[in-house]
């Protein structure tokens, strides 16, 4: 693919063909999670931003810098080009000067997952692969499975047993073959790309495949469009295996290369108290490749991650970036649920509210100042997760169906 320059590794900074390598860097191993890095100088003069406005209403309006031939076939789903919201009276309750919220919750099924299944299905189709299999939490497995269903390939899934109810069903009702793994995210990680090396089938594992940073970039290109190809001061992602925040840091690092934003935003990086091994590796300045396996612990299952599998580039894109991370109770993240709705009318499953949560401590750290503009990234349906919903509020009102009961229980509310 002539516009791709190189894979290269971010730790030892080797550079590879494009079609040399298909999935981490060889020299470093799992941790070696690769860059698709493309030749800035010749897509300056072939792609223009006024040429992206034509394009369709989906991520694929960003086809020309995305890895792909130009002439490839995409899944037809609409991914992408979420809702980006001014929040006035989020931005109150942050005590920031503006708020937008990027709601990835949109996305065909329910979460920013979307993306990377759609760029990885398209590969896929491109180098003519019919089985495609990922380990997940739960949302980048749904995904996989509803992409996979609207262009026929077979999706096998592996996710924890422990995954919510509802993002089982969205598998099984996609067709997926869905293996429940007595075990955690890590093992599950840890066993599909077993299998795929085995059994030739492509593997769509976060970070593994550089293939998802390039579809998750497309939220940055998103952000800086819907603002007229200008950026937010802050970008607060909730961070579990740290690919989405270094997807967004891609994003904005290709806009950066071509010229079509001035600048990067700092990018604040949510980690939940009980799965916070970024969190902990950029306070305590470890390198990713020292990092060591925890055992997390969160109800907000979409960013529990042990061992995080873009630890080398969700540190990058923090440090890069001059920005932070924070970590955040299950308590507030809960809280965040029922706040963020009632706030924007946006409601986020648990690991989404988390970035609501996330920019609140960040303010209270001093990572964000009154007078600066931030963007949250809300990456996941609260429909996705109503048991914890459900814990975040309270009951509602039961009344006989008679005036007076209806009446008298408005009055004790
Ligand atoms: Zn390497």
């Amino acid at each position: 693919m002539a516009k791709i320059k190189e894979l290269r590794c971010p730790l030892c900074d080797r550079a590879y063909a494009p079609d040399a390598v298909q999935y981490t860097c060889p020299a470093c191993g799992e941790v070696g999670t690769l860059d698709v890095l493309y030749d800035y100088e010749a897509l300056k003069t072939t792609v223009d931003r006024a040429a992206v406005a034509e394009g369709p209403n989906s991520m694929w309006r960003y086809k020309s810098l995305l890895p792909l031939e130009s002439g490839s076939a995409v899944p037809p789903l609409r991914v992408g080009w979420t809702p980006f919201y001014d929040a006035p009276r989020v931005a109150a309750e942050l005590g920031v000067a503006r708020v937008w919220l990027k709601d990835d919750g949109q996305n065909p099924t329910g979460s920013f997952k979307d993306r990377a299944s759609a760029m990885v299905v398209a590969r896929a189709m491109e180098l003519g692969i019919e089985t495609i299999s990922t380990a997940s939490t739960g949302n980048a497995a749904a995904a996989l499975a509803g992409v996979c269903a609207s262009v026929g390939k077979t999706p096998i899934i592996f996710v924890p047993a422990s995954a919510p109810e509802a993002k089982i069903a969205q598998l099984l009702v996609y067709g997926a073959t869905v293996l429940l793994v007595n075990g955690t995210y890590d093992q599950a990680f840890d066993l599909c790309t077993q299998m795929c090396l085995a059994e030739g089938w492509y593997c769509r594992n976060t970070a593994m495949n550089p293939f998802t940073t390039e579809g998750k970039k497309t939220s940055a290109f998103e952000i800086a469009e819907q603002l007229g190809w200008n950026v937010p001061d802050v970008v607060v992602v909730s961070v579990g295996d740290g690919n989405i925040i270094a997807g967004v840091y891609k994003g904005f690092y290709d806009l950066f290369q071509l010229g079509w934003i001035d600048r990067i935003p700092r990018l604040i990086g949510v980690q939940a108290a009980g799965s916070a091994a970024l969190y902990h590796a950029w306070k305590d300045g470890i390198r990713a490749e020292d990092m060591q396996p925890i055992d997390a612990q969160t109800l907000a299952d979409s960013i529990s991650a042990g061992l995080p599998r873009d630890r080398a580039k969700g540190l990058r894109a923090v440090r890069q970036t001059q920005g932070a991370y924070v970590s955040v109770t299950d308590e507030a993240i809960l809280a965040a649920i029922p706040r963020l709705a009632q706030l924007s009318g946006v409601f986020a499953e648990p690991a989404c509210a988390a970035a609501f949560a996330g920019a609140a401590q960040a303010r209270r750290e001093g990572h964000i100042l009154p007078t600066e503009s931030v963007a949250l990234l809300l990456t996941g349906n609260g429909l996705k997760d109503i048991r914890r919903a459900q814990q975040s509020v309270g009951a509602g009102l039961l009344v006989e169906p008679t005036l007076e009961s209806v009446k008298s229980a408005l009055t004790r509310r």
